[in-house]
């Protein structure tokens, strides 16, 4: 495996950053998580463009231009013969001293690694999810704009360490109004009585990719959509409900806290979005 490192390219264990560069020191950084289907990836334009908002919401000026970023990652692809794959991008504030002081930090670091997925097992695609209510809270937007999808992803963290012992592989997280938000990697749907219903960006979520292509086809699709306040009531009593993520595309969603979500099966309009779903990232 060949790892871009600002410029250059290194063996995985020859892939390295200096353990005082703000990144490593305190989070300080931001990052993406893109698929590529085919050897192209999916809505690059819309990942290049929320990194770079990212970056502006830590102040952190990204190093190379937006075509020399998209060079180098499809080239990261090619260097590593990979056509169907995951790519992580990152940007660290760069190598500065013990201290905060972000301005003493002068070389950002660009790191680009391709990789195989590692999806969730196809069997959750069958049957379904399983997630429990996480007692962390999305951190508020008021703090830190969960829409940086920066480097520190703590909070999130600590939400999937509930859900591991819980048995699960993801968890739903509230905000701090105590309604939806969304899952520690993966934005959440539901559908009910001939509305597909999604937590609006008001909640305190990232604004998924996955999730605007979802809405967009499901628009096309002649669905009725809805981006507003959801809480865990509308969950329970929902038809369906599913998540929406690069690394996930969509999986559904079959229990919440033990409680069975309309069938207890994968709906209808979920398999058909995600069937759709799939047709779209053939065609980008
Ligand atoms: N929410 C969070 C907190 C995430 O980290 C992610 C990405 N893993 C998502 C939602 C889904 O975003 P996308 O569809 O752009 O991958």
């Amino acid at each position: 495996m060949k790892i871009y490192i600002s410029g250059e390219y290194f063996e995985k264990s020859e892939a390295k950053v200096s353990v005082f560069d703000h990144g490593f020191l305190y989070g300080d950084g931001v990052f993406e998580g893109m698929r590529a289907y085919g050897g192209k990836v999916f809505r690059l334009h819309d990942h290049i463009e929320r990194l770079w908002e990212s970056a502006k919401g830590i102040a952190l000026d990204i190093p190379i231009a937006a075509a020399e970023m998209e060079k180098a990652i499809n080239e990261t692809l090619d260097v590593n013969g990979i056509k169907d794959g995951y790519i992580r991008l990152i940007v660290t504030r760069g190598e500065g001293t013990l201290g905060l002081d972000h301005y003493l930090c002068r070389d950002p670091q660009v790191i680009i690694i391709a990789d195989k997925l590692a999806l969730y097992p196809h069997e959750l695609y069958e049957n379904g999810l399983e997630i429990v209510t996480a007692s962390t809270i999305r951190i508020n937007p008021s703090m830190l704009s969960p829409q940086v999808k920066s480097m520190n992803y703590l909070n999130n963290i600590l939400a999937k360490i509930e859900a591991y012992k819980a048995g699960c592989v993801e968890v739903l997280m509230l905000n701090s109004r105590g309604e939806v938000a969304e899952c520690s990697g993966d934005n959440i749907f539901i559908y009910k009585r001939g509305v597909l219903h999604t937590p609006s960006p008001e909640a305190g979520i990232l604004e998924g990719i996955t999730r605007r292509a979802v809405l967009e086809i499901a628009i096309k699709t002649g669905l009725k959509v809805k981006e507003s306040p959801m809480t865990r009531h509308d969950i329970f009593t929902a038809d369906e409900c599913f998540l929406t993520g690069s690394a996930a595309e969509l999986i559904p969603v079959v229990k919440l806290d033990s409680r069975i979500i309309g069938t207890g099966k994968p709906g209808e309009i979920t398999k058909k979005l995600l069937k759709l779903f799939q047709e779209e990232t053939k065609k980008s």
